[in-house]
């Protein structure tokens, strides 16, 4: 609180007050006094007299009345300021010693509330303070260990390694130890490890009075870094494990493609065997086949009497399954250069139409009771094929025909051309094809599972071999069937004149076999 003379604003509008009216006053009692002299008492001998006096005494009293008090009210004024000055410094004073105060309070309250522990120690090691949080780690209440030595929390072989002189040493050297992690004893016998923090102390001399201690329980964070370090140890030896796995199963991995490439390799060499082998036993059986075929169709030609009808039926046995075994012969050998990449084709310009009467005439010569619809279409364009291999193609769907469907049931041959290719079709009223087989009859050996006694002969090569040979003369083949009804196989072929080369497939491996 100040103690300021002019707190009061009265005092101070007082002042202002007299030193306004005080020189007015002397100065009307002055001209009163002389006034009454003048003229009841008659004191003076002039005006001028009057006048002079009035001059002196009542100017010099009121200027001189006003300086005084306001010189009197300055001195206050300064005072008064002198006064609230100090009076301030010693407000401030006070409110620092005040802070300062709380500060200690509150640093006093961290320390003793902190969930750390925080220690004092004199020079000798003894405990001079335990605040709550050494109570809350090693658990015991400061009254207990207070003016004991430290050595209360100290494991017995840290002191015997000399961790005590060790620690002393250190502070004295550097003043402090820092973030030293070493372990202490809880009062109910469980380790407790710390991180700790000591400081030496002095008094306002400068000597040296103890330390200071803070520990900080790290015990969780120490156990769950060496879990983590004991995971990692398990996991590296698992991957290590893995690893050692992995290139174990790399190795089989290899041995086995190594054996896997020598198998391949033994097999590719098998392959070309067989197919050698084919080639030759299919060579070796067509030339007697042939010989076979010609005497049987010279003894059948009429020119040999001495056959009675008995023996000329034998012998149309004898031809029909010798020609079959040359088809099959021959099918043989055709797979087998597809496969071996040996077939050669040789593509010409040629009439298809010309082609399908030339077939169809052999068939009728052969004197099959089908009745062939031959094509209607004329003047189509020359397709670009290779001729024999087309014969073959359409041999084969008209000999199919003859055989999945009734005697004298009508085949029709008809040919078409859509400016690019000629599509060529062939269909029967016969047994038809079941609609799940109509993808896989172009398969190598596949035949329909004719379990309702249709059976009829053959070794399921032929469709193969017509899809091969169109599809390597840049055409496609397919089949349309109602099952009971009838089949019609269609193949289109490239129309000649649109920049037309050579076809040829190209043998995948020179083979000095035989073809
Ligand atoms: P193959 O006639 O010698 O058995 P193919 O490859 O020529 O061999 O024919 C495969 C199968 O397709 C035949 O077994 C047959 O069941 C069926 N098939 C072929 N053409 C016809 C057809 N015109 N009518 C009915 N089924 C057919």
């Amino acid at each position: 609180m100040t103690r300021s003379f002019f707190a009061s604003r009265d005092l101070r509008a007082r002042l202002a007050w007299l030193r306004r009216v005080l020189p007015v006053a002397v100065f009307l009692a002055v001209l009163a006094y002389e006034a009454f002299g003048y003229f009841v008492l008659h004191t003076f001998s002039n005006f001028t007299h009057l006048l002079s006096d009035l001059l002196i005494y009542g100017t010099i009293g009121p200027v001189t009345i006003w300086f005084t008090i306001s010189w009197i009210a300055r001195r206050i004024e300064e005072a008064d300021h002198a006064l609230a000055a100090r009076d301030q410094a010693e407000y401030e004073q006070q409110r620092a010693v005040e802070a300062a105060r709380g500060q200690e309070r509150l640093l006093a309250a961290v320390c003793s509330n902190s969930a750390d522990a925080i220690l004092t120690l004199d020079n000798a090691g003894i405990l001079q303070t335990w605040n709550r949080g050494a109570e809350m780690i090693f658990g015991y209440a400061a009254a207990e260990v207070v003016g004991k030595h430290f050595r209360v929390i100290l494991p017995p072989e840290l002191e015997t390694r000399g961790e005590v002189e060790w620690l002393a040493e250190q502070v004295k050297a550097r003043g402090f130890v820092r973030n030293y992690e070493t372990e202490r004893i809880a009062k109910d016998g469980r380790r407790v490890i710390v991180d700790l923090t000591r400081t030496v102390l002095y008094n306002e001399q400068g000597d040296v009075i103890g330390s200071s201690a803070i520990l900080r329980d790290i015990t969780e964070r120490v156990r769950a870094e060496q879990a983590i370090q004991q995971l990692n140890l398990e996991l590296e030896a698992k991957v290590a494990e893995r690893t050692a796995q992995l290139a174990a199963a790399t190795d089989e991995l290899r041995r086995r493609n190594r054996e896997l490439e020598i198998a391949n390799q033994e097999l590719q060499k098998l392959d070309e065997l067989k197919s050698e082998f084919v080639s030759m036993v299919s060579h070796e059986l067509r030339a007697p086949l042939t010989n076979i075929n010609g005497s049987i169709e010279l003894l059948l030609s009429g020119d040999a009497p001495c056959y009675d009808r008995g023996h000329r039926e034998l012998l149309q046995i004898v031809g029909e399954q010798s020609a079959r075994l040359t088809r099959l012969v021959q099918g043989i050998l055709n797979v087998s250069r597809i496969e071996a990449g040996q077939l050669i084709l040789q593509p010409q310009a040629f009439n298809i139409v010309a082609l399908i009467e030339k077939v169809i005439g052999v068939w009728e010569s052969r004197g099959v009771t089908h009745q062939f619809e031959h094509p209607q279409a004329q003047n189509l364009p020359s397709i670009w094929a290779d001729r024999d291999r087309t014969e073959e193609v359409l041999f084969n769907l008209i000999d199919n025909a003859t055989k999945y469907s009734p005697e004298n049931a009508p085949i029709r041959v008809e040919a078409e051309s859509d400016g690019k290719f000629v599509t060529v079709s062939v269909s029967d009223r016969g047994i038809g094809i079941p609609s799940e087989e109509v993808d896989k009859i172009f398969d190598k050996f596949h035949r329909v599972d004719r379990s309702d006694h249709t059976e009829t002969y053959g070794h399921g090569l032929g469709l193969f071999i017509c899809r091969r040979l169109i599809e390597a003369q840049g055409g496609r083949i397919g089949v349309e069937s109602v099952l009971g009804e009838g089949s019609t196989f269609r193949f289109s072929l490239p129309l000649a004149g649109r920049g037309e080369v050579e076809t040829a497939v190209t043998p995948k491996r020179q083979s000095g076999g035989r073809r």
